[in-house]
């Protein structure tokens, strides 16, 4: 487990990241369904983002445009596009930068128009309805048909895309065929109205790839913003139980340095009062158990609960904001002051560990 180099580390195998979004393209595409590659789990790493488009994802999208912003100079070529309702104040910039934004307010689509002119471009939108989720989108159907038909009627620098929805955010809410029907249903009227066939109709994200491994996605459904069920592939297999073997769910590794070994009591001695975050926890009293100190902590991961040891024997205890507690008696072998102990991650974590300063990434 001995490593050289600076630590802590994320290692991001690029060769794992590449099968995992070539087969969910592919299993995609077998249905008629392009792919919105979506970055923001992994804070849009360069490396990760070329997996993306070499695997030939029809969009990279991200819900933040400081993560869009730098790749079309470094050679990203690959359309991009803005999946969090633009800012009015951020108009402009996702105008520069974006070739297609999702939205759900009409003035935001005026402004975005009116940037558009400016700047001499076309800008292509999809509207968002929103089925139940509670997170954005029209909630008043004739309120989106309005914006629909003012987008196609008068906002000349803009181009309709399409409808899409966002389904197991906010409230959980399962995109079941039904649900997804009702996006037809709703890009239907539209089409009606407009005479003419909409491009997209974005039926969701990770949580609607049940829909394709169980093939009972409603065919008009023609593209998917997918971020967690390829940079890990876990929740579908985690929680909602699809075999997902034939996905790599240990693209990300972070790795941790232990500053130090004792044996300690489980219990803290003293009288409680507060932690580092104010909180009075429980503490299980286990006896005398051999603990390993990390060079680490909740700034750089957020949720220590949510780490997960690769090796057997090793669990996290907790963390402050440097630091990370492990109970290491059941491992079967030694652990030193110097090692180094490796973690998978989940998509809670992984996007804090992309995000810190204090984390060397490694690509191999
Ligand atoms: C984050 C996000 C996605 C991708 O979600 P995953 O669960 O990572 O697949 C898709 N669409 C929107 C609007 C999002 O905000």
């Amino acid at each position: 487990m001995l490593t050289h180099g600076k630590n802590p580390k994320l290692v991001v195998d690029l060769n794992k990241l590449r099968h995992n979004v070539e087969k969910v393209q592919r299993m995609c595409h077998d249905k008629g369904v392009e792919i919105a590659g979506v970055i923001k789990g992994c804070t849009g790493l360069l490396e990760c983002v070329e997996q993306f488009e070499r695997a030939g994802c029809r969009f990279i999208a991200s819900s933040r445009l400081e993560q869009l912003e730098p790749l079309k100079e470094n050679g990203i070529q690959t359309p991009l596009m803005m999946i969090r309702i633009p800012m009015l104040s951020e108009v402009a910039d996702v105008v520069r930068l974006t070739d297609i934004s999702l939205n759900s307010e009409i003035e935001v689509l005026k402004a975005l128009n009116k940037q558009a002119g400016i700047q001499d471009k076309k800008h292509q939108v999809i509207l968002m309805a929103d089925l139940g989720d509670l997170r954005e989108g029209f909630w008043d159907r004739d309120e989106l048909m309005e914006a629909a038909l003012m987008v196609e009627n008068d906002l000349y620098n803009l181009e309709l895309a399409g409808v899409g929805t966002n389904l197991g955010c906010y409230g959980a809410v399962a995109a079941t065929p039904e649900k997804l029907n009702e996006l037809v249903a709703i890009a239907e009227r539209i089409e009606e109205k407009l005479g003419r066939e909409l491009e997209f109709i974005s039926g969701g994200a990770t949580s609607t790839l049940p829909r394709i491994i169980e093939d009972n996605l409603p065919s008009r459904i023609n593209l998917l913003r997918v971020g967690e069920g390829i940079l890990l592939a876990k929740d579908l297999q985690d929680l909602w139980g699809y075999d997902m073997s034939y996905m790599h769910k240990d693209a990300f590794t972070l790795r941790a340095e232990v500053i130090e070994v004792k044996d300690k009591p489980t219990h803290p001695v003293g009288e409680i009062m507060f932690d580092a975050f104010g909180n009075q926890p429980a503490y299980e009293d286990r006896g005398i158990r051999k603990r390993a100190l990390l060079a680490l902590g909740k700034v750089d991961y957020a949720f220590p609960e949510e780490l997960i040891p690769r090796e057997a024997g090793i669990t996290v205890l907790g963390a402050s904001s440097d630091h990370t507690i492990l109970d290491v008696e059941d491992y079967d072998g030694t652990i030193e002051v110097g090692d180094v102990i490796e973690f998978d991650l989940c998509y809670a974590t992984i996007v804090y560990v992309t995000n810190s300063n204090n984390i060397e990434k490694v690509y191999i």
